[in-house]
């Protein structure tokens, strides 16, 4: 399989290319050239995730370094349980936060380092650069802790992040170091992006990246959405939809790649919060990027999705989109209600995230939906307990996390503090 970028389709890169890169060098993101097409009898033997896993992802391998090791990277990244849970008889939850830091970032997360660590054998040490907002820096932190040649450097906004998130940011000791900007995520971001672009930085340290427009991170993705529909399509004889809460378009696009490589998915709905950038799409026709608000579903306030520019090469007219294709934007007022409604209804804690795709689910018509929880509600438990006025079960890897010591040294917006402290 070949890639290309989606500004420029006649250069082509390999798949540890495109890995290593994260980003295009003309700007764009990188896809497979072509995506390819199964049929739900070709899995009726992979029971194992991993072997699942293996099944879907072989042909984006093909001809890459990378095949060899392919097997390895599926095992050691699909270690925990994906469950499928049925609520009621038109309504299942496909809980994606029994990973390490429980959120469903862990997936990806872990593949790509799982394969990274892989490619870089024979090659010097890496250091990858990673500015988060809560959610992301943790799966990062702990994917690639302890792996051989990578040092892990994290950047997050001081204050501006939930203290189980800061915790779970800076309990790594190693090979994982992080630095608590006096900032804004934004102004993170921006220091991550003016160090990537300072090119003898860049090529001194082997810069790369592990955010969420990186491919290694988006094509695992697809294999929770393949499974899922193909168990629910066995047991009921019906397409589920499914409803995704959404940010930067990662987890959704997963969903409608494996609805266009033949899985039986029915349609893919968008739950957006305030950060209305989906459904004013779909309402004006018109993409607008905009400043992010910030919201109690905090891990999607985006205003300018970065998989964006992924969605529009898939679907360049809109009226194609809109067949598979629908958003809702949910504000916090509902986002709160919903948590009580659904702990009342199901005896169920939902966190801030998954609450936005509960509330779309209940303005849709009842038909066979599987709502994604992105996240375990003991991450957000300081929003999600005094809505239900009980506490919230810490899962037992949470637990031993913020047992361990949390360390991080604080530095300024100024960028040479930060390039000051690769130096080192
Ligand atoms: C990152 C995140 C999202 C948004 O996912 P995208 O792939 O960025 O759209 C939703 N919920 C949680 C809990 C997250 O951490």
């Amino acid at each position: 399989m070949k890639y290309y970028s989606t500004r420029k389709t006649d250069t082509t890169y390999t798949l540890t290319e495109a890995v290593l890169q994260g980003l295009s060098p003309d700007g764009g993101l990188f896809v497979p050239a072509k995506l390819p097409h199964f049929s739900v009898e070709e899995f009726a033997n992979c029971q194992a995730l991993d072997e699942f896993a293996f099944k879907l992802l072989e042909p984006f391998f093909i001809h890459d370094v990378l095949h060899s090791s392919l097997a390895k990277i599926c095992k050691r990244s699909f270690s925990f349980p994906l469950p499928l849970v049925e609520l009621s008889s038109d309504l299942s939850l496909l809980e994606l936060y029994h990973g390490p830091t429980a959120s469903f970032k862990d997936i990806g997360a872990r593949f790509l380092a799982n394969a990274l660590s892989f490619v870089l054998q024979d090659h010097d040490k890496l250091t990858i650069l990673v500015a988060t907002s809560g959610d992301t820096g943790s799966a990062v932190a702990s994917a690639f802790h302890q792996k051989d040649n990578i040092q892990v450097v994290v950047l997050f906004p001081l204050g501006k992040v939930s203290t189980r998130q800061e915790h779970l940011l800076s309990c790594y000791d190693g090979n994982v170091c992080t630095l608590a900007v006096e900032g804004t995520f934004d102004e993170c971001q921006k220091m991550v992006k003016a160090t990537f672009a300072n090119e003898k930085i860049a090529s001194n340290f082997n810069l790369s990246s592990a955010n969420s427009i990186n491919i290694g991170r988006l094509l695992p993705q697809s294999m929770y959405y393949a499974r899922s529909s193909i168990d629910y399509f066995q047991r009921t004889g019906k397409e589920p939809g499914f409803i995704v809460p959404t940010g930067n378009l990662g987890n959704a696009l997963a969903a409608m790649l494996a609805q266009k490589m033949g899985f039986p998915i029915r349609e893919v709905v968008i739950a957006n919060n305030k950060n209305a950038v989906l459904s004013d799409y779909f309402a004006t026709k018109l993409y607008q990027p905009k400043k992010s608000i910030a919201t109690l579903a905090n891990a999607m306030d985006v205003g300018s999705p970065s998989n964006m520019e992924r969605l529009l090469h898939y679907y360049p007219k809109i009226d194609d989109l809109e067949k598979s294709v629908s958003a809702y934007s949910v504000d916090d007022e509902e986002i709160k209600n919903t948590i009580i409604k659904v702990y009342s209804e199901f005896k169920l804690a939902i966190c801030p995230h998954t609450a936005t795709a509960f509330n779309v689910y209940q303005r849709l018509s009842s038909r066979d939906w599987i709502l994604v929880s992105t996240a375990h509600p003991a991450k957000f438990f300081d929003i999600v307990e005094p809505l239900i006025e009980k506490p919230v079960q810490l899962p037992n890897d949470m637990r031993q996390l913020l047992a361990q010591p949390s360390c991080y040294k604080t530095i300024s917006t100024d960028l040479r503090e930060l390039q000051n402290f690769l130096g080192k």
